[in-house]
């Protein structure tokens, strides 16, 4: 069976944590977009970890991990995870990445940075990992899949030429930058041959023995709905699909062999990067939850930058499940909520004088003003508590109230950054 765990907000649900949790029963685990611009932070026995290209149940003997095809893969920085995972005390994994997984290139890092410079004030908050560029030649044919490693030598330099012409008109002339070199290149790519070349498996024949085999699944997503770039907050978004639908297309298996689709919805709500963020909150309001946030504080696993904090959007985190296809919420990082004596909850949108519940396209949504609801505080703390029914009442109504602005199950509440910080429970009814 195949299930995705996906986020429905704009990254940073703690998807990392379930993936962790659920990898104890999966045989394989599958990152199938994305890149190294976001992290995953995961707590388990061997320590703290942040993940940005290793799939989340590397830390598991009897998971195989996979790099899908959708993914852009950095690979100096994915060997290097490798090592580091390694070099703490966690046992070799068994990996296998795409033959057709393109390759973050050098160059596609400098061009976000270049490009960021340009745009300076009107930039896109990029963590300057290449993921844009990268996109773009992968969608314009001239990226690099990792099967071409093995071509002849004589085609791939005359591949890499016709590549580095439309790169340097731009280095030179829009940047002022020194020109690429065919020879440079092409040494880049022989070292990362020489890393990948153990690991290179035709991914999708793999999965589909194994679904015939019956063996089970998880399909790993990175960020969330509202970074996707179709039906997030276009152009604040990231350059791959982060819908558990584009799983079948990143990892290469059928579609309907998606059986369950965990959408991940933090108790409140985290953005980084630029764009819309209806309920937004700033000051020392935003500080306190930014610093009791998440597991040590609401800060980026790649970059350190402090996240923008704002309450749980219902407007936005009912789109999210409803575009993931959630089957299941997981409702996470409830326990730092104890602190509150009121928690405010957004439920609409007040747009040019009217109240909707429904996510507007990016144009309505900068002049979106939130309408909140109030709801008590619990006041304590949930961390240890393992049955839904020994939760406080009023941290009860909250989920309850949560699911029931979803209109999806919230199945899983998570209390803790560990693995075994988690409460199951069903659904009371939709
Ligand atoms: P991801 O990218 O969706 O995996 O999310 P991140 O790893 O960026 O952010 C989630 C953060 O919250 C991490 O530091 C996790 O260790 C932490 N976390 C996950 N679930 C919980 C929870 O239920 N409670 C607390 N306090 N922290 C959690």
């Amino acid at each position: 069976m195949v299930r995705a765990i996906v986020g429905a907000n704009w990254g940073d649900e703690g998807k990392g944590k379930i993936t962790d949790m659920l990898g104890q029963e999966s045989d394989i685990i599958v990152r199938f977009q994305g890149g190294a611009n976001a992290g995953h932070t995961i707590v388990n026995n061997y320590g703290k970890f942040a993940l940005h290209t290793l799939p989340s149940g590397v830390f598991y003997g009897h998971t195989t991990s996979i790099i899908g095809n959708g993914v852009a893969l950095n690979i100096p920085v994915l060997f290097q995870e490798l090592q580091g995972i390694v070099d703490r005390g966690v046992p070799v994994p068994k990996l296998f990445v795409s033959d057709r997984a393109q390759i973050v290139m050098s160059y596609h890092i400098l061009f976000d940075q270049l490009e960021e410079e340009r745009l300076a004030g009107k930039s896109f908050g990029s963590t300057k990992s290449g993921i844009a560029p990268f996109y773009s030649d992968k969608y314009a044919k001239i990226g690099f899949q990792v099967s071409e490693l093995f071509m002849e030598e004589a085609d791939l330099k005359e591949k890499i030429e016709r590549v580095i012409l439309q790169k340097n008109v731009m280095l030179e002339h829009l940047y002022h930058k020194e020109p690429l070199k065919v020879a440079d290149i092409f040494e880049e790519l022989m070292g990362y041959k020489k890393m990948v070349e153990p690991y290179v498996c035709d991914v999708s024949t793999y999965l589909w023995e194994a679904i015939k085999e019956g063996k089970n699944i998880l399909l790993e997503g990175q960020l969330g709905t509202l970074k996707d770039p179709d039906h997030g907050i276009y152009p604040m978004v990231t350059s791959s699909s982060t819908l558990a639908a584009y799983g079948a297309i990143g990892a290469g298996i059928p579609p309907y062999e998606i059986k369950q689709v965990i959408a991940v919805c933090k108790a409140y709500s985290s953005a980084v990067g630029a764009g819309a963020f209806v309920s937004e909150i700033f000051g020392d309001e935003a500080t306190e939850l930014r610093n009791r946030g998440g597991d040590g504080g609401e800060y980026g696993a790649t970059t350190g930058r402090p996240r923008r904090m704002g309450w749980f959007d219902c407007v936005a985190s009912r789109y999210g499940c409803r575009l993931q296809g959630a089957t299941d919420v997981a409702f996470t990082v409830l326990d730092v909520l104890g602190y509150l004596d009121e928690i405010p909850v957004c439920i609409g949108y007040e747009i040019d004088g009217k109240v909707t519940k429904e996510f507007p396209a990016t144009y309505l949504l900068e002049k979106a003003k939130p309408v909140y609801k109030v709801l008590p505080g619990w006041k304590c703390d949930i961390t240890g508590i393992r049955n839904y029914e020994e939760l406080p009442k009023e941290c009860r109504e909250y989920v309850e109230f949560v699911e029931k602005e979803l209109g999806f199950p919230i199945t899983m509440v998570s209390n803790g950054p560990g693995r075994e910080d988690i409460i199951f429970r069903k659904s009371t009814g939709l």
